[in-house]
């Protein structure tokens, strides 16, 4: 076996790999950028090689730097997780060239998938069903829109070296066609620097299923079954579950040996996924085959009982498969969400920001967490914006979306907007405990899906009253036992004078709104008067944040984050920041004019759309900016005039810098 393997990857997957191989007694040499020097990957290997600046294109995409700290490190093999390099032909060949094994397929298998279009031709070839489509050579906009005419509207525009999502573009009709084309195409250069494009018919309500293959160097073939991911959003995962549910003996056969069929194809070896998109009457087409390990591997794992990173780098060192098809047998139900750092409200814009507050539930045999990140760390705008991975098993499906959303409600992030309430709606949605999945179930229960995101309410106001006042009370003991004089007056802290009720304002501003709680000092306790009702409250404070509540005798345990002025309550079904003003030194809150547009996040403006002077309706297209790979539009507010515009193509920006202006 390998002495020593090289990750060529970062976060939670570099620590997935790195758990395997301390398994398997390999030693890990681990690679990282400037910014990632304490990251948790780097900490939990047995050796760590700086390999360039922050951004991915000067480190972690760099082959010459990565194969040099395998040679420098004298590591055997290399594996490369996915995403960067998972499937770079060109990364495989270099590894090749240098003696060093790469855990992974061969160049050629690589080769042969890495186009969506090629993929199709060689699919078709060896009789694996096809979405009708065009995937052919002629890249000239009135082939490809004569092409779209002929398979019929809805179509799907699609980068062919596509992946995560990115360069697709639904046309519903022959005059959006040349916007989307133009739309793809961008995405498509500045993701994959190849804006080759492939049309397909758009399938209104599929499922995407698909099926887990490993193969050995000696030939042998097995499926390890199928996961589901019909849960997306942007046309990426975020809840992925194995088996599928509904899924029929012979229908699961079929799908499996189809899934063989494709990997054989090109002599395929190593861990491999098969993607078809499944149509409502059951048919199956192939999408694609990524010739890596999927982030959703885990689902697979926890139902058959295997270690497939493990597979992987026995399948690489040449030994045999560990099990034969017929040893793999389905063992109950395992779900898998992704924690992002996104806002699910503001159409899942990437997030950015400082882990200030980060607690995830204990693994068991129920639970697994997957990730590369603790408190403290942040999440920037250099790479995905995924926090963790969390894995559920159970016996069952009901089961296992219980033992979710337990695990959700017992994760807490705070300093970074995620979409944990988000994916806790998604789990205790009626249509998704009844299994009606379909790739456009985010979009169909849109309502019910956002309508959830909590309401600030009296309780949370007394709750975080309550815990300025207990912190309040801990840090004047500090100081008190710290003095000479430990029961001086002076380190009192309330407004308490013997036998008058005092009264203390205190302000709260939650979402642009400013909310008064007036503290009531009595004899023995202290009421809280907020929207005219009267709370009774006390309690206890830990040092970790732990309060422990009583509210006109109703006990509530939550955790408080303070951040500066900033209070996040943690509760385990909602989490709620607002921020405590200092009335003493007036706060004037900097409103931005109605028509000025503000940059949701840092980025790059990839195009213009707009000169000054140009007339625009609200809803418009103004300016096109790209964030973490992806772009967003920014739109006109209003009907108006654009005034000023600041920047021009190829600018970097920060969050909440302006943009441009609108005049009515
Ligand atoms: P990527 O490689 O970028 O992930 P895929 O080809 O795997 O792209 O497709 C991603 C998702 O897009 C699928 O899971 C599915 O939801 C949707 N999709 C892809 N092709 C079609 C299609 N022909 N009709 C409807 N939806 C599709």
């Amino acid at each position: 076996m390998f002495n020593k393997i090289l990750i060529a990857n970062r976060g939670e997957i570099a620590c997935r790999i790195i758990r395997s191989a301390n398994k398997m007694g390999i030693k890990t040499v681990a690679v990282y950028s400037e910014a990632d020097a304490s990251a948790r990957h780097v900490d939990l290997a047995d050796e760590a090689i700086e390999i360039g600046p922050a951004p991915a294109r000067q480190s972690y995409l760099v082959i010459e730097a990565i194969i040099d700290a395998a040679i420098r490190s004298g590591a055997e093999a290399i594996h490369p997780g996915y995403g960067f390099l998972s499937e770079n032909a060109e990364f495989a060949e270099a590894c090749e060239k240098n003696k060093i094994v790469f855990i992974g397929p061969p160049v050629e298998a690589i080769m042969a998938m890495g186009s969506k279009s090629q993929a199709k031709q060689i699919m078709g070839d060896a009789s694996v069903p096809l979405v009708p489509g065009y995937h052919g050579e002629d890249q000239s906009e009135a082939l490809l829109l004569s092409e779209a005419n002929k398979i019929g509207y809805p179509v799907l525009i699609k980068a062919s070296a596509g992946g995560g999502g990115k360069g697709m573009r639904i046309v519903n009709q022959e005059a959006e066609f040349s916007e989307g084309l133009a739309a793809a195409k961008r995405e498509a250069l500045s993701s994959f620097s190849d804006d080759k494009v492939l049309i397909e018919k758009y399938l209104t309500k599929p499922r995407h299923i698909e099926i887990q293959v490993f193969c050995d160097q000696a030939g042998n073939a097995v499926y390890l079954f199928e996961r589901d991911c019909s849960i997306q959003r942007r046309h990426q995962k975020v809840l992925e579950e194995a088996p599928a549910p509904g899924m029929q003996v012979e229908r699961r056969e079929e799908m499996g040996k189809a899934a063989i069929a494709a990997a054989q194809a090109i002599n395929y070896v190593g861990a491999g996924t098969v993607e078809f998109i499944v149509d409502e009457d059951g048919s199956f087409y192939f999408m694609e085959m990524n010739t890596r390990l999927q982030v959703e591997h885990p689902v697979t794992e926890l139902i058959t009982g295997q270690d497939l990173v493990e597979w992987q780098v026995l399948v690489a060192f040449g030994d045999k498969l560990p099990s034969t098809q017929n040893d793999l047998t389905i063992n109950g139900h395992a779900l898998e969400a992704r924690i992002y750092a996104e806002d699910p409200d503001r159409d899942f814009l990437p997030a950015t920001g400082l882990l200030s507050h980060l607690r995830f539930p204990q693994d068991n045999q129920h639970v697994r967490v997957d990730t590369g990140v603790r408190e403290g760390d942040s999440v920037s705008v250099h790479y995905d914006p995924m926090i963790a991975k969390l894995i559920v098993w159970d016996r069952d499906r009901a089961s296992c979306l219980r033992r979710m959303s337990r695990a959700l409600d017992d994760t807490q992030v705070v300093g970074v907007t995620t979409n944990i309430d988000f994916l806790s709606s998604l789990v205790s949605h009626p249509a998704f405990e009844a299994a009606q999945l379909d790739t456009g179930f985010i979009e169909e229960h849109h309502e019910q899906l956002f309508l959830d995101s909590h309401e600030l309410n009296d309780n949370i106001l007394a709750l975080a009253t309550l815990y300025i006042l207990l912190d309040r009370s801990d840090r004047s003991k500090i100081n008190a036992n710290n003095s000479a004089d430990s029961f001086s007056p002076w380190h009192s802290t309330n407004a308490w004078q013997a036998n008058i009720e005092t009264i203390e304002d205190v302000y709260f501003l939650a979402n642009g709104t400013e909310h008064l709680v007036q503290i009531h000092y009595k004899n023995q306790s202290i009421e809280l008067l907020i929207d005219k009702l009267r709370i009774s409250v006390s309690g206890t404070l830990n040092n970790n944040g732990e309060l422990d509540a009583h509210l006109d005798g109703t006990r509530t345990h939550v955790t408080v984050v303070k951040d500066g002025d900033s209070l996040t309550i943690l509760h385990s079904d909602y989490q709620y920041t607002l921020t405590a003003l200092d009335k003493t030194s007036q706060n004037t809150f900097e409103e931005s004019a109605p028509g000025s547009l503000i940059s949701p996040m840092p980025g790059k403006v990839i195009d213009v759309l707009v000169t000054e002077g140009d007339k625009v309706a609200a809803g418009a297209p103004l300016l096109i900016l790209e964030a973490m790979k992806m772009e967003h539009t920014i739109c006109a507010p209003l009907d108006g005039t654009v005034k000023t515009i600041h920047y021009k193509a190829g600018d970097m920006l920060d969050e909440g810098v302006e943009l441009l202006v609108v005049e009515e």
